[in-house]
């Protein structure tokens, strides 16, 4: 599958941040994702185009366990029809940018938001993280991530702050699904887990929103975005990719 461009002019612009009123559950990041996120965001600013390769990726993942969990078990296909990845850019005259990345994939429970997002189960991270930080240049940081990957983490290069809303695929063991937030800045040493305000709008899946550090805003041209899917994922994404723009 490749990548399909269509435009719109009016993006929903929903509150994901909550207010005063949202129960939010509070979570210190375990200290080797603390580790790991200071790497990311101090060293590897020459390689910050990877977050969208990383984050297609996961989608990617989501989208095929979904599709291999349907096989022996439908129901988990309720919820959103079809099997795709959005990419949205936002660009906002009063409020910072945004790349809104979206997947109807398997989707998480709040606990696996929690887990998967806020801890390295992850083999293989703990020797990144050694490799990582015995390197004193760069450049040999550069060439793990290559090797590694950097996965989810890698949203930092490019945001201040991220949301990741979900909402798991229906099963037995999950009859009825709640969308939930997870929520984290990047020079945070916690994040936090709270049922999303906006309901669920998802159906199935995930949403990812980057909200844009000053410095990476040009990663709002469709021409940069297009040619990041292309060089990084069109060939490796067995789903369609949507990119949206703005008219
Ligand atoms: P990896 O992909 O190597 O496991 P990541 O840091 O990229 O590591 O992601 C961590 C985990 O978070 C994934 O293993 C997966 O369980 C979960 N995850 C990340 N993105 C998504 C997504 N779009 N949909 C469902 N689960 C996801
Ligand atoms: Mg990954």
């Amino acid at each position: 599958f490749g990548i399909t461009l269509l435009a719109t002019s009016v993006f929903a612009n929903p509150d994901v941040a909550g207010g005063p009123s949202t129960p939010k559950q509070k979570y210190d990041y375990q200290s080797d994702v603390a580790r790991l996120r200071k790497i990311v965001i101090n060293s590897l600013y020459s390689h910050r185009d990877v977050f969208l390769r990383e984050l297609i990726s996961n989608a990617n993942d989501a989208l095929e366990k979904l599709r291999l969990t349907a096989l022996t078990e439908r129901e988990v296909l309720e919820g959103a029809e079809n099997l795709n990845i959005t990419v949205k850019a936002v660009k906002s005259e009063d409020g910072p940018g945004r790349i809104i990345i979206t997947d109807t994939g398997i989707g998480m429970t709040p606990e696996e938001l929690t887990q998967n997002l806020g801890t390295l189960a992850k083999s293989g991270t703990t020797e990144f993280l050694q490799k990582a930080e015995s390197s004193t240049d760069t450049s040999g940081t550069g060439n793990l991530i290559g090797a590694f990957g950097l996965g989810f983490y890698s949203s930092f290069l490019v945001a201040d702050h991220v949301y990741v809303a979900s909402i798991a695929a229906k099963s037995s063991r999950n009859p009825e699904p709640v969308q939930h937030i997870f929520s984290s800045s990047a020079d945070d040493s916690s994040f936090e887990v709270y049922p999303d305000p906006r309901g669920n709008t998802l159906g199935r899946g995930t949403e990812i929103t980057l909200v844009l550090k000053d410095d990476a805003l040009d990663y709002l041209e469709t021409f940069r975005l297009t040619d990041m899917i292309n060089k990084h994922s069109s060939f490796s994404s067995s789903f369609p990719v949507y990119l949206f723009t703005q008219r």
